[in-house]
């Protein structure tokens, strides 16, 4: 069976000179089709890294890392940008939204720019699912946290992609905002039969997740994520 996700010791360092941090060392993980993954850890232990890695926007210094059985290594800058636009959808706690650009463009113009030829009409569904069909020209100004995460969920969700990877989504989000995007999240992964890796320092979100992964100064902790993930609910 292809995995969606395959690490193969992977190791990476980040800044230059003095700066240079040994972020990742030789993490190893493979996550199954439809599957949800909890990546939990102390600041800085390097998880939003890892996503980065997984994601394809950063490539590791050594090691392996194929997404939906394709090798990233061997592809150049265009090839890795067009297969990230496809198969892998990205939610990240700022929500990353472009300021000059309403709700619908914000999610149409990537599809746009990946040749949809639909892209409006689709940007307009996506908008609907995540229940702002009533917010397509509001401004990200113009709308609230947890409605500008719903944006940044649909823009994730529009290609359809293999998976989702959030970093921290519900950072910057009132408790009960928070609690709404997390079960829309669920909902459409489920919905989607998409995979999901979820970097969270929220208990209660790890614990909805089928497998937790507790990462330590960029090693994985096999002890402690057998431990976190025998201790779900
Ligand atoms: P986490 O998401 O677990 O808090 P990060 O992956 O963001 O951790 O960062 C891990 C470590 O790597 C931190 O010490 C951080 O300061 C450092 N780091 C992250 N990105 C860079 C970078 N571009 N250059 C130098 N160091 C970095
Ligand atoms: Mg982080």
């Amino acid at each position: 069976m292809v995995k969606a996700i395959e690490l193969e010791n992977v190791d990476l360092s980040l800044g230059r000179g003095a700066a240079r941090v040994h972020i990742l060392k030789g993490v190893s993980l493979a996550v199954d089709r439809g599957e949800a993954v909890g990546l939990v850890g102390p600041s800085g232990s390097g998880k939003s890294t890892l996503l980065m890695v997984m994601a394809g926007l950063e490539r590791p210094d050594a090691g392996a890392v194929r997404i939906e059985g394709q090798e990233l290594g061997p592809l150049d800058e265009d090839a890795l940008a067009r297969f990230r636009g496809r198969r892998v959808g990205i939610v990240f706690q700022s929500f990353h939204l472009l300021p000059t650009m309403t709700a619908l463009e914000n999610v149409a113009v990537p599809l746009e720019l990946a040749g949809q030829a639909d892209a409006f009409a689709r940007a307009r569904a996506e908008l609907d699912q995540v229940g702002l069909g009533h917010r397509l020209s509001h401004y990200p100004a113009e709308l609230s946290g947890g409605e500008q995460q719903r944006v940044a969920l649909a823009r994730a969700l529009a290609p359809d992609p293999a998976i989702l990877v959030a970093d921290e989504p519900t950072g910057n989000l009132d408790e009960d905002t928070g609690a709404s995007i997390v079960d829309l999240l669920f909902r459409m992964k489920t919905e989607r039969g998409a995979t999901l890796v979820l970097v969270t320092h929220d208990p209660g979100l790890a614990r909805r997740c089928d497998r937790t992964v507790a990462l330590r100064s960029g090693v994985i902790d096999q002890a402690r994520s057998d431990e976190l993930t025998r201790g779900r609910a």
